[in-house]
């Protein structure tokens, strides 16, 4: 049996390669950045009115007191989308609207607050400054400039200001493709009628399918095998074939005289990475590989599988798509003494409770069996508590989080 820091190792030097391709801004949302993006044009791309009001020229402008206002011509208007033809000369103003272009020859712009309209005149009361209510060419940035780092989530901010310069094709990381077998004579399917008393209802497909979809993953589809070594050969084979980047089966990777995972695996051309760890739950974890598909052969007890998932899958499918394979974390304190007092390391599901202004503890879960469902359904996290290791009261540990 290996450590759980030397499983990890051995993955991370077996990486499925992450695969690249361009996609449509409508389909990237929540999809990671594979390049960075550079501005392709100056924000804003022509200068512009910040306010409602009249474009002027400031030497017309600058000696109005509250007492003497500046009387101008108003010779025309420049609309959001439809510009001013002409130039602004002396004691002329266009009226302007927000974000519309700034004639030439004026480079002020009043608020329509800070007027009076005369028919065909407008009276200026106040002013600031030259330049005033004014958004420049290449204020925000110019061409060139990094816009976005690659590695960055697309989410709601991103999309639009890349929609924003113009860029419709975007280059992100593939999604992870998943395949899954699940094995076991004994299930059935979840939403089946009938169940004798000795059968098992399959609830790893549906947590499978659903944690890969949370990571990011495209699950391909799901077979289920009974115990049986050639049709589990001939499914690994056919799982293989379409060369998804993992396949993860569940159940039957234990040394029983039924688990048939390892020498299926073995049969169907996947060379072995590790199996079995020091660690509770999940001993049983079995990784192979074939050319670029990873295999995990996860044990079938839900608990293990999923916490096997979240330690070792989720992590690969995280670099699948350009990202950090460190799992998310927080430090907790530990309000009693919690030791492990076995030669394994524990992963201890654990809740958080979280009060204003103090560090979060953590609250022992009692029902920590493998075969427990609620042990994770109500966790938040879980520590990784090594053989031997005691927290004493108070005293401060990192809290995976689930
Ligand atoms: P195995 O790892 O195949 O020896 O399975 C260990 C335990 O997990 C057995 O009690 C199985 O019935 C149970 N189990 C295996 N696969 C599933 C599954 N897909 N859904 C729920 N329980 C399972
Ligand atoms: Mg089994």
């Amino acid at each position: 049996m290996i450590s759980i820091n030397e499983a990890f190792n051995i993955l991370q030097d077996n990486l499925p390669e992450p695969a690249l391709e361009t996609v449509d801004l409508s389909q990237a949302w929540r999809r990671y950045l594979a390049e960075d993006i550079l501005a392709p044009e100056p924000s804003p791309r022509y200068t512009n009115s910040a306010m409602d009001g009249y474009a002027v020229r400031w030497q017309d402008v600058m000696g109005t007191t509250p007492d003497q206002p500046t009387l101008l011509t108003t010779v025309g208007e420049s609309k959001a989308g439809v510009p001013f033809a002409g130039t602004v000369q002396a004691c002329q103003a266009v009226r302007i609207s927000t974000g519309a272009v700034l004639p030439e020859g004026a480079d002020t712009v009043i608020r329509v607050e800070d007027t009076r309209e005369e028919r065909d005149r407008v009276a200026v009361l106040s002013v600031r400054g030259r330049g005033q209510d004014i958004r420049r060419r290449g204020e925000e940035f110019q061409t060139g400039e990094l816009l976005l780092n690659r590695g960055i989530q697309l989410r709601t901010r991103q999309l639009a200001l890349l929609a924003a310069v113009g860029i419709h094709q975007v280059p992100v990381y593939a999604t992870p493709r998943i395949r899954l077998l699940v094995t076991g004579t004994e299930l059935v399917s979840s939403n089946s009628e009938s169940i004798k008393p000795y059968q098992i209802r399959d609830s790893n497909r549906i947590m499978l399918t659903s944690a890969c979809r949370d990571a990011g993953g495209l699950v391909l589809g799901c077979d289920h095998v009974g115990d049986d070594l050639e049709r589990t050969v001939a499914a690994l084979e056919q799982a293989a074939a379409e060369e998804p980047d993992c396949l993860l089966c569940s159940g039957g990777v234990s040394v029983g005289r039924h688990d048939h995972v390892k020498r299926a695996a073995d049969l169907a051309g996947f060379q072995e990475l590790f199996w079995r760890i020091r660690q509770k739950p999940g001993k049983p974890l079995f990784a192979a590989r074939r050319k670029n598909t990873l295999l995990f052969g996860l044990p079938g007890n839900p608990v293990s599988a999923f916490m096997c998932f979240v330690h070792y899958v989720r992590p690969v499918i995280a670099h699948l798509q350009g990202r950090s394979m460190a799992h998310p974390s927080i430090t907790a304190r530990a309000p009693e003494e919690i030791r492990n007092t076995g030669k394994r390391t524990n992963f201890l599901r654990v809740r958080l409770k979280y009060e204003p202004g103090e560090i979060p503890q953590i609250v022992e879960m009692n029902k920590q069996g493998s075969h427990m469902l609620s042990s994770i359904t109500h966790a938040d996290g879980y520590i990784g508590l090594e053989p031997g290791e005691i927290l004493s009261p108070g005293s401060l540990k990192e809290v995976f989080l689930l």
